[in-house]
């Protein structure tokens, strides 16, 4: 049955939704407020498409950017690319754990890597170094494919108000929908989980030599990271990118746009010297080019749990993303609520078993 679905947000999350559901014969409307797709997180981030070796804390979340990141290059083969040198490096005093338990976990996930025993020349002090074929994410070729694939289902600078929500549809805007999806990454309704909204400054970096993607693991640390231009990389540390941390979106986004140059300076300061104690020459390759301001939404808790939860009230869902390789989990969630419940309608939950019982007489046998 040709369902008529509204999607909240045309970032990630909502332009993969609509585009899956549109090829499933659905009616689908995506509401964005911005004047563009991938306008808000989707369009600043890192760009990595993960494969799970940031998340040695949260195995869920490796099995999900392990299969997520397949899955990827298989959709999507036009939106993302290569990274020449992708390494990720163990340092010896900063890591929450060693070299050998982190290639454990790694292993015992059955994401691949190859081990570089001879290490980087470009880093001091580390433990260990693995290289991987994680890729960048081409942010204006999928920009530029959502807007040609949803064409007229994408209304940009429409900003959903009004969602009434009930045991048979959404009304939104006063059009009555089937169902709903929020996909505004926790801004509009809140999961029904404990959130953290962080405010995140990332910098970008200029560089005219051939540098490696270098990711420092495992815990507060840093990376560095080119963007679709080879030549432009960001700078993100997992101890200075949170500009704080908030219950509420708008607190969030008050904070993100009240950032003075005396915060990106005090920030650039501190990224650098971090980065620089395990990448000594950072500062004489990479060049300051600006900053990124974004907001990321978060589970309350240590272990970095970032993978994908699609929670359901009555017609609405609500998608909680953690990365982008994880948007065909939140599809598959939907559909299969809306398979469930429409499979079963009508299906009492207590079948009539006294009907089948036989009455014989069976004292006569025994
Ligand atoms: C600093 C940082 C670095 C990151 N690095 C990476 C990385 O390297 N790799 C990775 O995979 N992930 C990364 N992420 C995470 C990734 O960016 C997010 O998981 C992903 O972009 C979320 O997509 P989304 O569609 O759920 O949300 P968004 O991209 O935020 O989209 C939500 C959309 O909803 C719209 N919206 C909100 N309210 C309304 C409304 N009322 N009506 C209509 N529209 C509305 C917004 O305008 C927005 O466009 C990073 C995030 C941050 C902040």
């Amino acid at each position: 049955m040709a369902y008529k679905i509204a999607i909240i947000g045309g970032g990630w999350y909502g332009c993969h939704i609509g585009l899956a559901l549109q090829s499933l014969q659905m009616d689908v409307t995506v509401f964005e407020k911005a004047d563009r797709p991938l306008h808000y997180a989707s369009g600043n981030n890192q760009f990595r498409l993960h494969q799970g070796f940031h998340y040695a804390r949260h195995h869920g979340t490796r099995i999900q950017s392990r299969d997520g990141f397949i899955r990827f290059t298989e959709r999507y083969p036009n939106l993302s690319a290569p990274i020449k040198q992708n390494l990720y490096a163990v340092p010896r005093e900063t890591s929450l754990m060693d070299f050998d338990t982190y290639k454990l976990i790694m292993v015992s996930s059955g994401i691949p890597f190859v081990e570089m025993p001879e290490g980087s020349p470009y880093l001091t002090n580390i433990d260990g170094v693995i290289k991987t074929d994680e890729r960048v994410i081409l942010l204006d070729n999928a920009r530029n494919y959502f807007s040609q694939r949803l064409k007229g289902n994408l209304h940009l600078n429409t900003a959903v108000e009004a969602v009434s929500n009930s045991e048979d549809g959404v009304v939104i805007n006063g059009v009555r929908y089937d169902y709903a999806i929020d996909a505004t990454w926790g801004h509009y309704t809140k999961p029904p989980i404990k959130l953290i909204y962080e405010p995140t400054i990332l910098l970008y970096y200029e560089t005219s030599h051939d540098m490696p993607a270098v990711t420092f693991v495992d815990g507060p640390l840093s990376s560095v990271y080119p963007t679709e231009d080879p030549s432009i990389f960001t700078l993100s540390s997992v101890v200075h990118t949170p500009l704080g941390q908030f219950s509420t979106p708008e607190e969030a986004v008050r904070t993100r746009d009240d950032v003075t140059g005396a915060v990106s300076l005090a920030k650039r300061q501190a990224m650098e010297a971090q980065i620089s104690e395990n990448f000594p020459k950072f500062r004489d390759y990479f060049r300051f080019a600006g900053v990124q301001l974004a907001i990321k939404t978060k589970p309350v808790g240590n272990f970095d749990d970032r993978s994908c939860y699609v929670y359901r009230d009555r017609r609405l869902f609500s998608v909680l993303s953690g990365k982008i390789d994880t948007v065909f989990f939140a599809v598959e969630r939907i559909l299969a609520s809306i398979e469930t419940e429409q499979s079963n309608a009508g299906t009492p939950s207590i079948g009539p078993i006294k009907g089948d019982i036989l009455q014989r007489e069976l004292a006569d046998k025994f």
